[in-house]
């Protein structure tokens, strides 16, 4: 049995502490909240969405940034005040356009995978977090953009990902509750939605029933390693404290990259804010004009789950400006116009906003493997697709610290022999 640190408590954190524990490691978890998943994996799109595959290293991201730029209430915004940390994450996500198709295939295989490690883990602890199974539907208003989605269709289906094209009358067949006139959708049966902070509480329990150790609200200030492990600094309110362990595993989210530099690793994560509202329907009217079919607008970038019977989550957005959390009103009120559009039998009194920040890599593809020390590791950078890849890299990290560490054992029993 190794002893394990995993910094952070989100949808990454807790998955890889579950992940390691089942696999009959000591962990302790390092999250400086009272509780787990509540920063990004608070209030996301729920989407579990292999359909969502699509990387955004495509020069068509570049060319709608630069038009919308001075548009406070456009879908992508990029802030024109420079950073380095900015621009190098640009200059490298321009340099992975190349590899646009090919890591959109490996991200669908991962979402695909992920599903069946996230439902198992799921039925087995028991934990609700209204799974709806019924699919996503992606809606298109013109031509040109449902022409581009029948490319990614193709893409999506080398990766294993079959979805159809559905005409308006089969639209509305899918999902009747919704309003407007569209040129057609793609349709993913196997897609679902679930509630990503329902989902982590329940696995968080069931990893403390497995022996994991949270220790909340201790704000990690240092990693260090050295040839015998890990070493953890918290600050606890009471001073600063170092704890030491055979491994850590850097799941802090866009944290990730401020640790890494620690470690002597370089992981380019960049905080892309995005908002949500979680509409509350109060009402049977509201309940019946809301849909139970998750929907992806590609012309707005917005997402939408039907968690259990009261809650209408709407989340999207992308914002390009630095570590900021403010909630600002110009930018969730396109969110609530989207509702009011889009289902105008719903009652928007009651709305809660929030905003997150994506851990972002530029190539879009999750940092899951080995540091430069034997003893770091991550699991982080997972963007726009957290909770839908989570489970699947969680499971795979742990069988890369299994394998590293025991290599580790091996030389060491290698050298005490010779
Ligand atoms: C608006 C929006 C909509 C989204 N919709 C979807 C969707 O529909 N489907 C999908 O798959 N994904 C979606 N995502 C992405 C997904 O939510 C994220 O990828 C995922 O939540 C990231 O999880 P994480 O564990 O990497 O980060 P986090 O959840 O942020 O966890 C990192 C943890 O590290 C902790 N931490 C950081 N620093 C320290 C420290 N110094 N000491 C101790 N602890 C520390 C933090 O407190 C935090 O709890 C969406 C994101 C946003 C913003």
């Amino acid at each position: 049995m190794r002893s394990i640190a995993i910094i952070g408590g989100g949808i990454t954190g807790v998955t890889t502490a579950y992940a390691l524990a089942r696999r009959g490691h000591a962990v302790t978890v390092f999250e400086k909240h009272r509780y787990v998943a509540m920063e990004t994996s608070f209030a996301n799109g729920g989407q579990l969405s292999a359909s969502n595959a699509e990387v955004w290293t495509h020069w068509s991201t570049i060319v709608k940034g630069l038009k919308w730029m001075l548009r406070r209430d456009a879908p992508l915004l990029v802030h024109p005040s420079p950073s380095w940390h900015k621009l190098s994450w640009f200059a490298e996500f321009i340099g992975s356009i190349p590899h646009y198709r090919r890591n959109t295939v490996e991200t669908v295989r991962l979402a695909i995978a992920a599903r069946e490690h996230l439902f198992s883990w799921a039925a087995a602890e028991n934990i609700d977090f209204d799974l709806r199974k019924q699919g996503i539907l992606h809606i298109y208003r013109d031509r040109k953009s449902f022409e581009h989605a029948a490319e990614v269709t193709r893409l999506l289906a080398e990766g294993g990902l079959q979805r159809r094209g559905v005409a308006p009358d089969e639209m509305r067949e899918i999902e009747p509750t919704l309003a407007g006139n569209y040129y057609g959708g793609f349709y993913t049966e196997s897609d679902s939605t679930g509630d990503i902070h329902k989902f982590t509480h329940g696995l968080a329990a069931a990893a403390a029933r497995l022996g994991v150790v949270f220790r909340c609200q201790q704000n990690v200030t240092a990693l260090r390693t050295d040839g015998h492990g890990a070493h953890v600094s918290v600050d606890n309110g009471r001073g600063v404290e170092t704890e030491s362990f055979n491994a850590v595993v850097v799941c802090a989210g866009t944290a990730s990259r401020r640790f890494a530099a620690m470690l002597g690793d370089r992981v380019n994560v960049y905080p892309v804010k995005g908002y949500s509202i979680t509409v509350n329907l109060l009402d049977w009217t509201s309940q019946r004009s809301a849909p139970t079919v998750s929907l992806l607008d590609d012309e707005t970038k917005l997402v939408t789950s039907r968690l259990g019977m009261d809650r209408f989550r709407v989340a999207g957005t992308a914002e390009f400006k630095g570590f900021n959390n403010d909630i600002r009103a110009d930018r969730v009120r396109p969110l609530i116009d989207w509702v009011q559009q889009c289902f105008p039998g719903i009652d928007t009194r009651s709305v809660v906003p929030w905003a997150g920040l994506r851990p972002m890599m530029p190539n879009m593809m999750p940092r899951v493997g080995r540091g430069r020390s034997p003893a770091v590791f991550y699991n982080t950078g997972h963007g726009h697709l957290g909770w839908t890849l989570s489970a699947v890299t969680a499971d795979m990290i742990a069988g890369v610290v299994e394998e590293n560490l025991g290599r580790g054992d091996r030389v060491a029993l290698q050298a005490a022999n010779a």
